[in-house]
């Protein structure tokens, strides 16, 4: 491992210790083999002014809610440092405690909470204390010699600290074993199975501490040969998809709320998914317990029955919580947070696309981790009632007990046709803000730049291209794991046209746009949409279907039969649970097929002014693509959770539809 220190950098921060301190920070943070997603925390110590200007001691510790690699110096809690020895002397405490006590001693009120470990980073005597939970430490240290080998390590440099519970337990065993001890007989402190702790009263001096003790540990793994982990040879095969959306819905329904899949099919999930031991190794437990809440204890190994496995598990996890509750314990939901799917690679799931994200950057590493441990002589992870300790610690049931809010679309996947503008854009755009993750599938490759992230994909695909559909939708729940929203929306308003001056090519190209793209694209997303959750389909209809205008033949007959495809679909696809529903928007200008010139005709036709033709409803308002989106939303969700087959204007009120 390098240091990343840059003496240019750092010199924006000369001579103030708190700059320093963020800068340090950030450098741990960049790097994830030593903190993941909010791993690790980091201090300071040094004098600060009170509002009466008298100086006092405080230490400046990450709050929580905080990520070492975008810390501000607003992310560190100023405790008073007096207050925090003191909390060490004392003999017993519940972590609750702990934290009602450090929040009444921070100089700042609206600071965020100080991190578990600061009465630990507390007795450190040095300003700069740095703490991470390093892969190649914590591996090493997950073996069944795993002290030994780290006093062959380090020597005597090293506190070696056995494992006990993080927060106030922890903070007063170090208390205990070193009160004592001359701290500058250390260069660092070694908490068995968590992590490492380095410390110094220069901020560059233990920076460099980490990255010299954590590259000691990685030489150790170099030396053993163990560092290469097995990596899959063979090209990914083909997905089975079908089985895949069935876990993520046999999953959902355990955790009793939708979930993205993220699959890893990289050479290194595969490499270790493809071990014969697999299922064995996969089975020990965590890297760090810091993991556990992200992860849980164990994985799913997936075999032939999806949904089976997922019973299994959930199963097993009850019975987990049964041998260890104490009373007033709330269980938590049984569902997998990972799974290793033997040949494929390894999934993580998550309310979220970042959610998943994070549990699988978290996997990437761990199984990296195990398969160091296992070539070492064996991966032992901590014991199971230890993780249950952590996993059920009473800050984090503390949190349950609040309740976490989620977006209403929180979780599930949806697919939307004509996504780079117009209505289709606007019913992608409603639907990811309402925490779907979105596949927007349109011609112009504007779409890729409009949703591109965690959370949205934007795919170039002509809808007439029934190879190029079929590959897409694939593609969404290769990406997602499944489908649950599909809105069929792409379209055209072909120029305006008397059946006697009809042309060939713009009447059929209308029906294959308008009409026949959506029954293929609707027939590549019905096996998914029958294993989504509560899935339903919202096609874009017409103000034209029950109210047709002159000039606009091959746009009105292909959108009523648009119309009665969906009523059909409604029939069909009610027995797998599946809700079809039809808006009929009129009049949204601001969608791709409008032209100025298309609307200046229009007008023209029914003898209007362009602004008059606009409002030219009931209730004369605009309609806009916002608008339309917003009730396509309300038709995805639970309020029309028992409609299906219903046709919807959205229009302004009209009398010929009335
Ligand atoms: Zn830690």
């Amino acid at each position: 491992m390098k240091s990343l220190w840059d003496a240019d950098e750092a010199r924006a921060c000369a001579g103030d210790a708190l700059a320093l301190r963020v800068y340090t920070s950030r450098l741990l943070g960049r790097e994830p083999d030593l903190v993941l997603h909010g791993g690790g925390n980091t201090s300071l110590k040094m004098k600060a002014a009170n509002f009466f200007g008298d100086l006092e001691e405080v230490l400046y510790v990450k709050g929580s809610g905080w990520d070492l690699a975008t810390i501000e110096a607003a992310g560190f809690a100023p405790v008073r440092l007096q207050v925090l020895r003191r909390m060490a002397g004392v003999a017993r405490m519940s972590d609750a405690e702990m934290v009602r006590v450090q929040r009444a001693a921070m100089l700042d009120p609206n600071a965020p909470n100080p991190s578990v470990e600061a009465i630990l980073h507390a007795i450190i005597p040095r300003a700069y204390v740095d703490h991470t939970h390093a892969d190649a430490v914590v591996a090493i240290t997950n073996t069944d010699a795993g002290e030994e080998r780290m006093r062959e390590i380090y020597g005597a440099r090293v506190l070696i600290v056995p494992y006990v519970m993080p927060g106030f337990i922890l903070a007063r065993r170090v208390y205990e074993m070193t009160r004592d001890l001359d701290w500058s007989a250390f260069e660092g402190m070694v908490l068995l199975n968590h992590g490492v702790f380095t410390f110094a009263d220069e901020a560059r001096a233990s920076y460099e501490r980490m990255i010299g003790l954590v590259s000691e540990a990685e030489d150790y793994l170099e030396r053993r040969g163990v560092l290469r982990v097995l990596l899959a040879a063979e090209p990914p095969p083909a997905l089975p998809l079908l089985p895949l959306a069935r876990f993520r819905r046999a999953a959902s329904s355990v955790r009793g709320a939708p979930l993205v899949v993220r699959l890893e099919a990289g050479a290194a999930a595969r490499g270790f998914a493809e071990r014969p031991d697999v299922s064995a190794i996969a089975s020990r437990g965590p890297l760090t317990p810091d993991h556990i809440i992200r992860t849980k204890r164990l994985p799913v190994i997936m075999g032939d029955d999806a949904e089976e496995e997922v019973a299994r598990y959930a199963d097993a996890y009850r019975r987990y919580f049964e041998r260890h509750a104490a009373p007033r314990l709330t269980r938590l939901d049984a569902a997998p947070r990972w799974a290793v799917w033997p040949g494929y690679g390894t999934l993580a799931l998550g309310r979220s696309a970042h959610e998943a994200l994070v549990v699988a950057d978290i996997v990437a590493h761990t199984i990296r981790a195990i398969q160091w441990g296992e070539a070492l002589g064996g991966w032992r992870a901590l014991p199971e009632e230890e993780l249950f300790d952590v996993e059920y610690w009473e800050l984090e049931q503390a949190k349950l007990a609040k309740g976490a809010a989620s977006a209403p679309f929180q979780g599930k996947v949806a697919l939307v046709t004509g996504g780079a503008s117009g209505i289709g854009r606007a019913c992608a755009e409603a639907l990811r803000a309402q925490g779907a993750a979105v596949a927007a599938l349109d011609k112009n490759d504007e779409v890729t730049r409009l949703f591109a992230g965690r959370d949205a994909v934007g795919v170039t695909c002509d809808v007439t291209d029934a190879s190029a559909v079929a590959t897409a939708v694939e593609g969404v729940v290769e990406a997602f794991g499944g489908l649950d929203l599909l809105i069929s929306n792409a379209g055209i308003f072909p120029a305006s046209r008397s059946i006697a001056e009809m042309d060939a090519a713009t009447w059929s190209r209308s029906l294959e746009v308008n009409l026949s793209s959506h029954q293929r694209l609707l027939q590549a997303c019905i096996p998914y949409l029958e294993v989504g959750l509560e899935p339903a389909v919202i096609v874009v209809g017409s103000k034209n279907v029950p109210a047709p205008g002159p000039g606009a033949a091959a746009y009105s007959v292909a959108k009523a039969g648009l119309t009665q495809l969906a009523r059909v679909a409604a029939l069909e696809l009610a027995g797998s649970g599946i809700r079809v529903n039809v808006v009929h928007p009129n009049a949204v200008f601001d969608t791709g097929i409008w032209t100025p010139e298309v609307l200046r005709e229009r007008a023209a036709r029914y003898g209007q002014s362009v602004e008059e033709y606009k409002t030219s409803n009931l209730l004369k308002v605009e309609v806009t693509a916002s608008d339309v989106a917003q009730v396509v939303c309300a038709l995805a969700g639970p309020v029309f959770a028992k409609t299906t087959g219903a046709q919807i204007p959205v229009d302004g009120g009209n009398e010929r539809v009335i």
